[in-house]
């Protein structure tokens, strides 16, 4: 359950959190129309900061334009925002969800006359893949949408619709998480995470023409990982892969590093979390929580006290 704070961004101002409503008719409610992040906020040694939250609202800003719909925002103005509100209501470390949509206007399909409402909420927010030594899932009987359908590099509210597909099967069957395959049949991602396999000392991530979503957590990994001078390679997986693999995991902002420790009952080698997996997680956390140096710029502070 979420927690409530005392304010909500909408439009450029700070609101009370019982004022940010919508309308049934919003064409939202009715249609999808929106397109949304999530962020977190870490703590650190000297407060907290924010994790990538310029390439986060660039990601915004893509998945708007690819539904023709204008912000009125600037990227500057949008970052801004987050740390004005997070500042504001005291909260952190916590999780942001900014939220762009098309509201109450315009009744039919065609949204040109629904105007655009923009929130953002924050809240505090903890684990989500359940699991802490990894976690148990399935290769889901649904797939992600083919290209030509839902765009998934667009973090679109619709797309999830699938994603909950995924997500409450897996939970039914008593899987943490389901891994869906794209229309070709080639291992895609999570519900809501990227995926990665390493075999032989090799990184293997699917490539975004696999309809997944280009995760900022997966790009993060993918960073690291060349850093450490270990090899990367963005190609189609073979489900089978998942099966033979060294090490899985997933990555996103709300899974963070999540080694997988089975997939479909088969183990995951030992099912312990392996090496590359664990040097990564290690890496990322310790950036994120401020006891490595940020040496990407990967962090926006804010002031919580
Ligand atoms: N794929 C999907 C479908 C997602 O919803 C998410 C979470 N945003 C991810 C991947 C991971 O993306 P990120 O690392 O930017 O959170």
């Amino acid at each position: 359950p979420i927690q409530p704070t005392s304010k909500i961004w909408h439009n450029g101002n700070l609101i009370p959190w019982d004022k940010a409503q919508i309308h049934v008719m919003s064409h939202v409610v009715h249609y999808g129309s929106s397109v949304f992040e999530g962020i977190r906020c870490y703590g650190q040694p000297q407060g907290a900061a924010v994790f990538r939250l310029p390439e986060h609202m660039q990601r915004l800003i893509d998945s708007a334009k690819i539904y023709r719909m204008t912000l009125p925002y600037s990227l500057d103005q949008l970052s801004n925002a987050v740390v004005e509100l997070i500042e504001a209501n005291g909260v952190a470390p916590c999780y942001i969800r900014p939220i762009a949509l098309r509201g109450y206007g315009e009744v039919g399909v065609n949204p040109k006359n629904s105007p655009i409402e923009v929130y953002i909420v924050n809240y505090p927010w903890g684990k989500y893949v359940a699991g802490d030594d990894g976690a148990d899932v399935c290769v889901s009987s649904w797939s992600r949408p083919a290209p030509n359908t839902l765009p998934t590099l667009a973090k679109a509210g619709a797309n999830y619709m699938n994603s909950q597909l995924i997500r409450m099967e897996a939970d039914i069957n008593g899987y943490a998480e389901g891994i869906a395959l794209d229309v070709n049949g080639y291992a895609s991602e999570g519900s809501g995470e990227n995926l990665f396999v390493v075999r032989n000392g090799v990184i293997y991530t699917s490539p975004l023409a696999n309809s997944v979503l280009a995760g900022i957590t997966r790009d993060s990994v993918l960073t690291l990982a060349r850093h450490l001078g270990i090899t990367v390679v963005e190609q189609a997986l073979p489900r089978e892969l998942l099966y033979i693999a060294d090490e899985v995991f997933f990555t996103g902002t709300a899974a963070e590093v999540t080694p997988i420790r089975s997939i479909d009952r088969i183990p995951v080698a030992d099912g312990n979390p392996g090496p590359i997996t664990k040097q990564l997680a290690d890496e990322f956390f310790g950036i994120a929580n401020g006891l490595k140096p940020d040496r990407f710029g990967w962090l926006t502070p804010v002031n919580v006290n």
